[in-house]
């Protein structure tokens, strides 16, 4: 349950000897309920206040949980303001929290009947199924999803791919009923797959290493002194530096010394082509670890971490960060500055980085890495809080791409843009694709548009439930909030006037890729956003095709920014910086020039020099300027000058105070209250109340209140303080159904 603080029970006397910290026990709480619990601490202070009850039955046998992992929950709790309840939830696996244990889950998976596997029969098929279009159009996504569709003859069946129902049900759009109706009539059929098997990955292969050329070796001697000194180092390497060489020396250095290591990534996309680089060398030495997988594998690899025989190097995302290390010796933040590094919802609203740091503080250090530091980590690495090794260098010296700047307002008044696409992009990107090179198209928004819009009177179908307009998305026919994910049927006529021209306004992935079809008819296209790699298989096969050249042109949102490898893109096209740029926050430059230079990196990898093309209506900002020069130095520069001034962060601290609830004049009056309340203390550091920029979201209406606090300031303290206004505000029974939450360095 997600309750704050910890409880005490009396351990009855046949479990004296066998109970220790981090195991887990059964006990009553509340009228007639039992709850698993977890033994934070063994002790003899009968507590007051309330009749302490026996611990009903212990679990385990040995912890699950190591006093440091304790420790870093209690650190989240503490640091982050937020009930070590929640901790918990997002700690561990959902198996080694049930009351009955874990089941092993299966997969549903579909495939051709035995009958129709050979080409003549599927023609029939085909031919049958003209009369049940939708049939037909399920039919057809399995086969082309399945590669079914590229196989010659009858030989080869190896290279058909194995889908899971679910997979073919998001990327066709096919209902259960349509597939349950190709079931029945005998053209597919289903089978269960368990999931929850380990990877086996092979022997090592540590002669597979690569060399480091002089600058990398370098960076790493450099890498090692720093160690001896500082905790933390920052690896300030340009993208195709090589820095991922560096780490797999560094790793194995760690083994050699019988050492663990924890190798984290921002996202689930990027672990699956690292994985495959890992693996190679450090084979079944290397797990995997993160919210895709299964709670059965994760259980697993947990059980596996606490077993004599563990992983030697975890690779995963945020909550890998959990798992039991019996011996860490090094932590990997790649890609440090990456934003989705803080969990945003639900609580705990942790910094994985920030809670790795604290990890390693028992004997282990700690090596962030990337292209563009963050203003923060940047800063402490240039005040000496952190080491700093710099590599400036490509391997084997490629240049940086050329970064290209177009005028897209200028072109939108000479009417010269087609679409979203200035002249210049469209033919970069046909010479690319005619020289059978490949190009990435960046849009960092997904669906159809944005929004829909009344051509007459300009009303805009909005939210029920949140303030926010809705997305269109054509291939699933309805609008949605990307905020609460309600879904609505697309209007045919304005309910203010009537008017029957509905249009889409700017341009989301979808739209993207529909033009670029029309326009280039014979590109192998792909598209990369939440919407289509909402399984596993879906994001490893967008990548693998891309990788292997069967497709040549990907479509994406920020996912495609993020430290992805690939050999043979020479055109990266930019197609709208100003949503980056405009976004409402003191971080929005510091953002944008991250993901234009890390999309810029994909471009030019092996041999040549890459081109991008960035499009955009403020050509003449520094921000941009500083993109083209891949100037990261002016920009920290700039970003520290102005945040010094109007104190932010690197700075000062920043907590964001939200109050939720159903009713405006509620949280307004308690919003106002809870102000006043905070200045007594605080006085001009507290910001606010403000409504947020989406004011409310499901059903719930928020304010906003910000704390800006000097660096050096008794942080303990502090959340004593707000803790306690907190409280006082919550007696009030007006304010029985108020939800108050904070985001303690928020990005
Ligand atoms: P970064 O992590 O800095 O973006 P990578 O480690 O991915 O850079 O290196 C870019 C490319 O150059 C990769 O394909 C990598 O295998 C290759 N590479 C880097 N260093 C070496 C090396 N010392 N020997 C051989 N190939 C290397
Ligand atoms: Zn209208
Ligand atoms: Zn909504």
């Amino acid at each position: 349950m997600p309750l704050d603080g910890l409880f005490t029970y009396a351990v009855p006397q046949p479990m004296e000897s066998t109970v220790s910290t981090g195991m887990r026990v059964l006990v009553p709480f509340g009228k007639s309920k039992t709850y698993i619990a977890i033994i934070a601490r063994l002790h003899q202070q009968k507590p007051e206040g309330y009749v302490v009850k026996d611990i009903l039955q212990q679990i385990d046998t040995s912890p699950i949980l190591l006093p440091q992992q304790l420790d870093l929950w209690q650190w989240i709790a503490d640091y982050y303001m937020s009930p070590i309840g929640e901790v918990y939830k997002a700690a561990l696996p959902a198996g080694l929290k049930a009351e009955d244990g874990y089941r092993p889950r299966t997969e549903t998976y579909i495939r051709l009947t035995a009958n129709y596997r050979q080409e003549a029969s599927l023609h029939v098929a085909l031919n049958i199924l003209k009369r049940a279009p939708k049939q037909l159009e399920a039919f057809i996504g399995y086969l082309s999803l399945s590669r079914w569709d590229t196989i010659e003859g009858d030989t080869c069946r190896e290279s058909v791919m194995e889908i899971t129902r679910e997979e073919l049900m998001n990327s066709t759009g096919a209902t259960l009923p349509t597939l349950n109706q190709l079931v029945k009539r005998g053209f597919l059929e289903t089978y269960e797959v368990e999931v929850g098997r380990l990877n086996h990955g092979g022997e090592p292969h540590p002669e597979l290493i690569k060399t480091l050329n002089t600058a990398q070796q370098d960076a790493y001697n450099q890498i090692l002194m720093s160690f001896m000194k500082k905790n933390v180092t920052l690896l300030h390497g340009v993208t195709s530096s090589g820095k991922t060489e560096i780490f797999i020396h560094l790793i194995q250095r760690e083994i050699e010394q019988h050492r663990q290591v924890l190798y984290l990534l921002p996202e689930i996309a990027l672990t699956v082509q690292m994985m495959q680089r890992l693996q190679r060398v450090f084979g079944h030495r290397l797990g995997i670890y993160h919210s895709k997988y299964s709670d059965a594998e994760r259980v697993e690899i947990w059980q596996k971490q606490l077993s004599d025989n563990p992983y030697d190097i975890i690779l995963g995302a945020r909550s890998a960060v959990f798992l039991p290390f019996k011996n860490l010796g090094l932590v990997i933040v790649d890609e440090e500055h990456e934003t989705s590094y803080k969990q945003q919802d639900p609580m705990p609203r942790y910094h994985a980085r920030s809670a790795a740091i604290m990890l390693a503080q028992k004997g282990a250090r700690v090596l962030l890495g990337t292209a563009t530091p963050c203003m923060e980590t940047y800063h402490n690495a240039k005040t000496g809080k952190y080491g700093l090794v710099e590599l400036k260098e490509r391997y084997q010296g490629i240049e940086l791409p050329e970064i290209q700047v177009v005028d897209i307002q200028d072109l939108h008044h000479r009417k010269m843009m087609n679409g979203p696409f200035s002249p210049l992009l469209l033919s970069r990107v046909r010479e690319a694709l005619d020289r059978g090179e490949q190009a990435i198209l960046f849009q960092n928004r997904r669906g159809w548009a944005p929004m829909i819009e009344c051509k007459q009177c300009g009303w805009v179908p909005r939210c029920e439930h949140c303030d926010v307009s809705l997305t269109l998305h054509r291939s699933m026919n309805q609008l949605t909030c990307h905020y609460c994910g309600f879904t609505y049927r697309i209007p045919t006529e304005c309910p203010a006037c009537g008017c029957k021209d509905l249009q889409g306004r700017g341009y989301g992935t979808e739209k993207i890729e529909d033009q670029i079809r029309d326009i280039f008819p014979d590109a192998r296209i792909s598209r990369m956003d939440l919407d289509t790699t909402r399984t596993r298989n879906a994001y490893e096969r967008i990548i693998s095709d891309f990788s292997a050249g069967r497709t040549n042109l990907l479509i994406g949102t920020q996912m495609i920014s993020k430290g992805l490898d690939f050999d043979k893109v020479s055109v990266v096209g930019i197609l709208n910086a100003d949503t980056m740029l405009n976004y409402p926050d003191f971080r929005a430059y510091e953002h944008a020039f991250m993901m234009m230079a890390q999309v810029s990196g994909r471009a030019g990898r092996k041999g040549k020099r890459g081109l991008v093309i960035l499009q955009t209506k403020n050509p003449q900002l520094p921000v941009i300027q500083q993109v083209v020069r891949n100037d990261f130095q002016s920009l920290y520069l700039d970003m520290v000058a102005e945040r010094q001034l109007f104190h932010y962060p690197p700075y000062y601290r920043l907590i964001y105070v939200f109050l939720k609830h159903k009713n405006d004049d509620v949280v307004n009056t308690a919003s106002y209250e809870l102000g006043a309340r905070l200045r007594q203390w605080f006085g001009g550091r507290v910001l606010g109340p403000d409504k947020p920029a989406v004011a409310k979201v499901k059903t719930l209406c928020i304010r906003k209140m910000v704390l800006k606090l000097e660096n050096g300031i008794d942080m303990p303290k502090v959340r004593q303080y707000l803790t306690l206004a907190q409280q006082q505000l919550l007696q009030d029974k007006r304010y029985s159904s108020l939800q108050i939450y904070y985001d303690v360095d928020p990005l």
